[in-house]
């Protein structure tokens, strides 16, 4: 502690004295004592900070001044540092986007860039890309149109957010967004200069789109390049990771549950079909018997067969013979599910007498808040708790602390495609996969799901601790990996022997390397 604090004080600029000149092997202590003493020093002056949108500037600048030590920091420091960089702290971020913006730390391609998109690209210094994250900002988390934000690649093509429009600090184009031809001609352009520039095997993981581009565009490129959509895709599988364990907990199989969804999008769809196809495989039931077990609540109330006409295509598959209900509540007494999934972004919808009808029928009602931030979860770990009468299986997308409820700590897991993409993306990478499928998703799932303890089951967890996210995208990469060997989709061959291990050699680490 006391050589802890002298390295840190003193620096380089220190001069030995006689009595602590070092050997050799102390400067290599020394050096990783500087820098877990520079950590400590780091969390300890980020802690000084209340705002926790301050907290997240301090690290941005931090990833500025010494990328490094920023990324070593948020492993050591993941669970604290997860709601920083990510879900709840990230929203507000993002809506603040352009007056705490201080560099740009991605690359931007507005429409101004078209027809030279490719030149744009060749001019990033960086020549060896596997994956690109992209956004064009017009969905995030629950908080819509934000427009130009910061990802790896933002495609701006204006927004219609109003706010911004009229803000002075907005760096985005100030237009209304791009549609139709002009989408999706400069869509087109990005995804065949990221091909012709980087080769066939860059992974495009697709963040943050609005639904009435995010399905087009993940069927459309899934046929010529390896495309992940995080919000569809991602969501679904950490979603089913966590219903397979959950059922640890409650019993019986995947078959035997019925579930109803508040929110009938990306994630709500996404997530039922993901569910669907795992029940059929497991049940050999055809999927369209399947389908039937899964219901979903859209703003204009249940999907119902009555509505079909007038449904969104990645809608129909859901809308199943039932007379029209409109309210959540309604559906929930009528139709009685086990599961109950809030995936509309809208906050406090499940109501203390949903979740009281929830428990009404079920032992223990699994539960899951999906919608992010904080701010539009559907209900808080406290009321799941409390109105369940400590009997609610509850995770959410954004964190919550430990419940106190008559006596016993309720610990809620964290419902966040933040488990899935990491590895996901790493077992695709590490494979050479020249594809994306469906079954790749259902082994992330399984993968995910192993990951949970006893003693996390114990105390009613259903996903594992974030704590643990490096082990759990290994298993993660290295099982999506395999499916993609067994598939016949890889072209890193031959195959590693030990995924896990090969998973665990090609993460980045931030090590320091030593004097010697
Ligand atoms: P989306 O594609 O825009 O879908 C939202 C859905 O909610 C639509 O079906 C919409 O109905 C419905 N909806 C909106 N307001 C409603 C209301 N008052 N009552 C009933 N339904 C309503 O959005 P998304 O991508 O699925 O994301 C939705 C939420 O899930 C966001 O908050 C997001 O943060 C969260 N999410 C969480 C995770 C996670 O990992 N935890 C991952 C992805 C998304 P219409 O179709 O009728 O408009
Ligand atoms: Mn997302």
């Amino acid at each position: 502690m006391d050589e802890n604090r002298r390295v840190c004080r003193g620096g380089s600029s220190r001069i030995p004295t006689g009595e602590d000149r070092a050997t050799e092997d102390q400067i290599v202590i020394r050096r990783g004592a500087f820098h877990r003493c520079k950590e400590k020093k780091l969390m300890h002056t980020l802690r000084q900070y209340q705002v926790p949108l301050q907290r997240y500037m301090a690290l941005m600048d931090l990833q500025e001044r010494n990328e490094r030590l920023f990324y070593k920091l948020l492993i050591d420091n993941v669970e604290e540092l997860l709601p920083v960089v990510y879900t709840p702290t990230v929203g507000e971020a993002c809506q603040k986007y352009g007056s705490i913006f201080s560099r740009p730390q991605g690359l931007y391609i507005s429409l101004k860039e078209k027809g030279k998109v490719l030149e744009v690209l060749r001019n990033w210094p960086e020549r060896k890309i596997q994956v690109i994250v992209v956004t064009d900002g017009e969905r995030i988390l629950g908080l819509g149109d934000l427009g130009c934000q910061c990802l790896p690649v933002t495609i701006d093509v204006g927004t219609n957010n109003k706010k911004l429009l009229n803000d002075e600090f907005y760096i985005g184009l100030k237009r209304r967004r791009a549609a139709g031809q002009e989408y999706s001609e400069l869509l087109e352009e990005f995804m065949s200069a990221v091909k012709q520039n980087y080769g066939e095997k860059v992974l495009i993981q697709f963040e943050d789109f609005a639904n009435h581009n995010a399905f087009v565009l993940l069927e459309k490129y899934s046929k010529s390049h390896i495309v992940f959509n995080d919000d569809i895709q991602g969501t679904a599988s950490v979603v089913l990771a966590g219903l397979v364990a959950s059922l640890k907990l409650v019993g019986g199989t995947l078959g035997d549950h019925k579930f109803l969804f508040l929110g009938a999008g990306e994630a709500g769809t996404g997530i039922a079909k993901l569910i669907a196809l795992e029940m059929s495989k497991q049940t050999k039931i055809p999927i369209e018997e399947c389908r039937k077990k899964i219901w979903l609540v859209d703003s204009k109330g249940l999907i119902v067969s009555s509505r079909r006409e007038s449904l969104q295509q990645f809608k129909k598959p859901w809308a199943h013979e039932h007379e029209p209900i409109k309210e959540l509540i309604d559906a929930v007494k009528i139709i009685k599910p086990t599961v109950l999934i809030g995936s509309s972004g809208v906050g406090q919808t499940f109501t203390q007498e949903v979740v009281e009808a929830m428990t009404s029928f079920n032992e223990k009602p699994i539960i899951l808040a999906l919608s992010n931030p904080t701010s539009q979860s559907e209900c808080t770990a406290e009321q799941a708790y409390t109105w369940s009468k400590g009997r609610a299986i509850f995770a959410s997308g954004s964190p919550f602390g430990p419940v106190e409820y008559k006596g016993k700590t309720h610990i809620s897991g964290q419902a966040n495609n933040a488990y899935i993409f990491p590895g996901f993306g790493l077992g695709l990478v590490i494979s050479g996969a020249i594809r994306v499928h469906e079954d790749m998703l259902l082994a992330a799932s399984e993968a995910l799901a192993s990951q949970v303890t006893q003693e996390n089951y114990d105390k009613g967890l259903i996903y594992p601790p974030f704590t643990n996210i490096r082990k759990i995208s290994a298993h993660i990469a290295a099982k999506v990996a395999a499916k993609v060997y067994e598939l016949g989709l890889a072209s890193h061959l031959p195959r590693p022997s030990n995924l896990v291990e090969f998973a665990e050699s090609c993460m980045y680490s931030p090590r320091y390397r030593s004097y010697r």
